[in-house]
């Protein structure tokens, strides 16, 4: 048993962007001698397989459904049957509200490992270890799988960079199982995301963290961040204050700052939990009165200074 199975994930048409992500999950467990596959299941799963021709896929499996759109019982039983087909010992699966459908009752069938929320995913000496939050996010929980023949992974969603290299897998068809649904799709609503933002779609963001000191110096910032046109993020002591929504943390219990071209650092130590979030960004730019704080150590540009000092300049600048 070897290989990675990669279940891609389509909605509305549209290929959902945690799938090219799953594919570079796949990468860092890969083993000499490994094949990566994806599996897209579809209605018309042919419309999907130019987006997924990307460095790391070997093979792309196209599943067709009888259902339009995501239906757990016609996932379950096409996913089981090509897992019983190739027997991969590690199939990546999105963190989202369709795995939800059909994963965890797999793997508790079939007794395989499983892990939900995963944002790292190793080989530790050849063993197979993915990590997870635990605690409401407080604590990082490390899951291995002695005794294992097959794992799946639920990834979390904006952890991985995609792969953007073009690749020519070989196309294969695998004819699922028919299967009578006991699900019945209406009709799709949109959620509104109320008025609060989206921090892993921000191309410019502009973090506090407790050095801003207290909730009252929080406006300032917010007015700063206005007038340069950045996204107003923050650390999580911040957002566990509540002095920002957490949908602005950035960080491993946060969001990814996927998109970030520059992400300016103010009052924040650069805890690893933080960088987490933010460490790829190409240009970082911290500001700390502590010359030795870790932020300078992912940071381009750095201030060993005050912060209120640095946006009152900024200020008169914007
Ligand atoms: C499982 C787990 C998950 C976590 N997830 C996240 C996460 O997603 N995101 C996150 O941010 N944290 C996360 N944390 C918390 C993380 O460990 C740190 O506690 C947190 O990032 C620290 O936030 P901070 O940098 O704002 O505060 P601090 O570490 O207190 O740093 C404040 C900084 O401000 C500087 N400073 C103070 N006054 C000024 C001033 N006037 N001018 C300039 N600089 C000043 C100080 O020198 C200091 O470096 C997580 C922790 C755990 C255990």
């Amino acid at each position: 048993m070897s290989g990675i199975l990669v279940i891609a994930e389509q909605r509305r048409g549209e290929l959902r962007p945690v799938s090219l992500e799953l594919l570079a999950a796949a990468q860092g467990l890969r083993r000499a001698g490994d094949e990566v596959a994806v599996a897209i299941l579809a209605e018309s799963p042919d419309i999907f397989v130019g987006s997924l021709r990307l460095a790391g896929a070997d093979e792309i499996v196209t599943i067709k459904t009888g259902a339009r759109e995501f239906d757990p019982d016609t996932f379950e039983s096409a996913i089981g049957a090509l897992i019983a087909q190739r027997s991969p010992d590690v199939v990546l699966v999105a963190h989202s509200v369709d795995s939800f459908g059909y994963a965890a009752a797999l793997a508790a069938r079939h007794g395989w490992g499983f892990a939900t929320d995963v944002f790292i995913a190793q080989r530790i000496d050849g063993e197979l270890v993915a990590t997870r939050g635990g605690y409401g996010q407080k604590v990082s929980v490390e899951v291995d799988f002695p005794g294992r023949s097959t794992v799946v992974l639920a990834i979390r969603g904006n952890v991985f960079k995609p792969p953007e290299q073009p690749a020519e897998p070989r196309i294969t068809v695998f004819d699922a199982p028919a299967v009578q649904s006991r699900a019945v799709g209406r009709n799709f609503i949109e959620l509104s995301a109320g008025d609060d933002v989206d921090m892993t779609a921000a191309e410019f963001i502009l973090t506090i963290g407790r050095g801003i000191g207290e909730e009252a110096k929080v406006p300032q910032f917010r007015e700063l961040a206005d007038a340069v046109g950045a996204t107003l993020g923050c650390s999580r002591p911040i957002a566990d204050a509540g002095w920002l929504p957490k949908s602005r943390q950035v960080g491993q219990s946060g969001k990814t700052a996927s998109a970030c071209k520059l992400y300016v650092a103010m009052g924040v130590s650069g805890a690893i939990q933080h960088l987490a979030g933010m460490k790829h960004v190409s240009t970082i730019v911290a500001v700390n009165t502590d010359a030795e704080a870790s932020i300078f150590s992912v940071a381009k540009y750095g201030i060993v200074g005050d912060i209120f000092e640095i946006a009152e300049e900024l200020r008169r600048l914007f």
